[in-house]
């Protein structure tokens, strides 16, 4: 089944603190958002969306993708206000799709052996998500700042990207969620990943599979060392 990665590239990542997209970020003398496409280049994906900043598609391809000679980049194009908008947009751009991995572009660390366990996994799971069991005990805090509840460790995962789903599920999953929004429905609010969207507008078992500690969401600055060490001991490999 034909598989495309969706790799989003859209935010301002104003947790950042940085003049420009966290995306764009250099560490070892590239963008960050050159190792995410390597990654992928490097799998068994047959090809490659990429959704940037509304403006930033021409940069993107003169200064990322043309240099470096990624050959799996169907297409450029502009992404939304919110995450799920650029999903969206990259769902509308690619065609004849039948498996789809979306991916933030800010987790720079993913790797080809991760993508290609995702891509095998996913034909007969149907909607399937990377993520690891959580290390520290998690609290649900109430409106006063207190301690509410302490749900159970063993069942708590911290949940990653990329996740994987079947084309035409997605996109009815979408399409259900902006008639919802449309309609003023809460169900439409507060979303933060792909899988969300699943649980709430399409009737499908969203399956966790194994992600890789290492796949971090690069999202304040001291994230940019954890990711400079890793690149470094990839490079001695
Ligand atoms: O904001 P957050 O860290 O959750 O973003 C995750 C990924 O989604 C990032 O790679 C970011 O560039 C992307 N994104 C996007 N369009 C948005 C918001 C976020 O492509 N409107």
């Amino acid at each position: 089944m034909k598989s495309t990665g969706i790799i989003l590239a859209g935010g301002r990542g104003s947790r950042m603190k940085s003049d420009i997209p966290k995306q764009y970020i250099e560490v070892l003398g590239r963008p960050l958002l050159y190792y995410t496409i390597l990654a992928f280049e490097r799998s068994n994906v047959d090809e490659l969306i990429l959704v940037t900043g509304a403006g930033d598609e021409d940069y993107c391809l003169k200064e990322i993708v043309e240099p470096a000679g990624f050959k799996k980049i169907k297409k450029i194009v502009p992404g939304g206000w919110e995450r799920f908008d650029s999903v969206y947009q990259g769902l509308l751009a690619c065609e004849d799709a039948k498996l789809v991995l979306i991916h933030d572009g800010a987790r720079c660390l993913v790797t080809p052996g991760l993508i290609n366990r995702m891509l095998e996994q996913l034909p007969a799971l149907r909607a399937c998500i990377a993520a690891v069991p959580v290390k520290d005990t998690i609290k649900i805090a109430g409106a006063d700042g207190c301690v509410k509840e302490t749900p159970e460790r063993s069942s708590l995962f911290c949940v990653q990207t990329p996740q994987g789903f079947f084309y035409r599920d997605l996109r009815e999953a979408h399409e259900r969620m902006y008639k919802a929004l449309a309609q003023g429905s809460p169900l439409g609010r507060g979303i933060t990943d792909d899988s969300m969207i699943m649980e709430r507008f399409f009737d499908v078992p969203v399956h966790i599979t194994q992600g890789e500690y290492s796949n971090i969401k690069v999202t304040t600055p001291e994230d940019l060392r954890t990711v400079e060490v890793f690149l470094k001991e990839n490079r001695r490999c």
